[in-house]
């Protein structure tokens, strides 16, 4: 079958690999009807990670169930399914208790798996024809029969469950009024869910043009960064010592301000932005510690965070991967009733084929690139 494969940085090439089967009675294998392009993948395409040559990227995966194991019991061949992207066993401490992105069964350190992902255990990607899918009844969410829906459903794999989650982190309530750092894909849905949360006002900070319109049209208010100092933008906004809560859809990968040559921490700029008491939710990646790596600072994990600010507010934060499977039923079934609507998100629907050439445009956040779906079978 055809798969997307990382050949070393900025090199991905569409080629021929084995055919994934079924290896543990609890697998089934997946024909992919669409899978996504997400800003995670650009630390192992840009070549800031191990990822070795020969990993099939891909981990925001649906489509229709071709082969179901012996054991297993809920899904049905010919099922469409989303697949979120933690691979996990279900049955773990941690998946118990709904954070499957710690799973301890298929890494143990609680790391947590991922399909196509350096570090996350050993599972292929899905941006291919095919693709096993382990611990299926756990990890398969079904979906209405048909094609309806099929750029928003794709959106549960990954991006809108970790919006929800940034919001989860962070603690947003009605009305409460919210930052969210990083118009991005992970950004905008973020800025989505606090809307559906009933926030009063959400304010979305990046500096591409056609991302902080996207921003707008759902209702968020764009702060152009490149404008002035956005903490100091947003308190202007809202008359007050900051918002309630603030959203890091960033990572470590934040750009300079203008005129400056260090890049943002946005950590520190979310303290900023945040009102006394408040609380900061952070999906946006930040490395862990590696002395040995040989960029920068942010790419070995160490940045100075304003800790004493931080405490004199007496604000609060929660970081992390999203359990995504953990939102994935309740938001299917908001987009089935019509109340959610994620795939205003998405700028393209391609081929496999064109995988190399979209992902050189995705990087460089090449307008109209903001969030493509690939369509290997579909
Ligand atoms: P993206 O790179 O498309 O979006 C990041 C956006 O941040 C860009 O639009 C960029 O212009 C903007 N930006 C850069 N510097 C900024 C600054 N100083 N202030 C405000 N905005 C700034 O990526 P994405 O797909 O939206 O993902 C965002 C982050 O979320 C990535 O780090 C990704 O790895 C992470 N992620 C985390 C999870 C999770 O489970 N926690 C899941 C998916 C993605
Ligand atoms: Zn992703």
């Amino acid at each position: 079958m055809k798969a997307v494969v990382y050949q070393g940085p900025y090199d991905l090439s569409v080629s021929d690999v084995d055919d994934p089967r079924l290896e543990q009675p609890t697998d089934v294998i997946v024909r992919i009807t669409t899978t996504a392009i997400c800003g995670s993948d650009l630390h192992m395409y840009e070549g800031r990670t191990d990822a070795e040559a020969g990993t099939v990227f891909g981990h925001e995966n649906m489509g229709v169930v071709e082969e179901v194991g012996d054991g297993v019991t809920s899904v049905r061949r010919g099922q469409r399914v989303v697949l979120p992207f933690n691979v996990a066993c279900g049955f773990c401490t941690n998946c118990r208790a709904g954070k499957s992105a710690f799973c301890l069964t298929v890494n143990p350190p609680g790391a947590g798996g991922a399909y196509g992902y350096v570090g996350m255990g050993p599972y292929r990607g899905g941006q291919a024809e095919y693709l096993r899918v382990p611990f299926a009844d756990f990890n398969c969410v079904p979906l209405p029969e048909g094609s309806e829906h099929e750029d928003d459903f794709a959106l549960l794999a990954d991006i809108f469950p970790t919006g929800y989650h940034a919001t989860e982190l962070a603690g947003v309530r009605p009305g409460d009024t919210v930052a969210v750092y990083g118009a991005g894909p992970v950004g905008l849905m973020a800025a989505y869910s606090a809307l559906l949360k009933g926030a009063s006002r959400v304010f979305t900070v990046d500096k591409v043009a056609d991302r902080l319109q996207l921003a707008e049209r759902i209702g968020a208010e764009p702060i152009d960064f490149t404008r002035g100092d956005p903490a100091e933008q947003i308190s202007d906004a809202v008359r007050a010592d900051g918002v309630d809560r603030g959203i890091d859809a960033v990572g470590y990968q934040a750009t300079a301000p203008e005129g400056e040559e260090q890049p943002a921490f946005v950590l520190n700029q979310l303290v900023d932005t945040v009102r006394p008491t408040g609380s900061l939710g952070v999906v946006g990646l930040y490395l862990p510690s590696d002395p040995g790596a040989p960029d920068d600072n942010a790419a070995q994990g160490i940045l100075l965070f304003q800790v004493g600010k931080f405490f004199e507010k007496g604000l609060r934060m929660g970081t992390g991967q999203a359990d995504a499977k953990a939102y994935a039923h309740e938001l299917r079934d908001l987009i089935v009733a019509g109340r959610a609507e994620p795939s205003f998100v998405v700028s393209k629907q391609l081929p496999l084929a064109e995988a190399p050439d979209a992902y050189a445009r995705f990087d460089k956040r090449e307008e109209g690139y903001s969030k493509v779906l690939l369509q290997p079978t579909g």
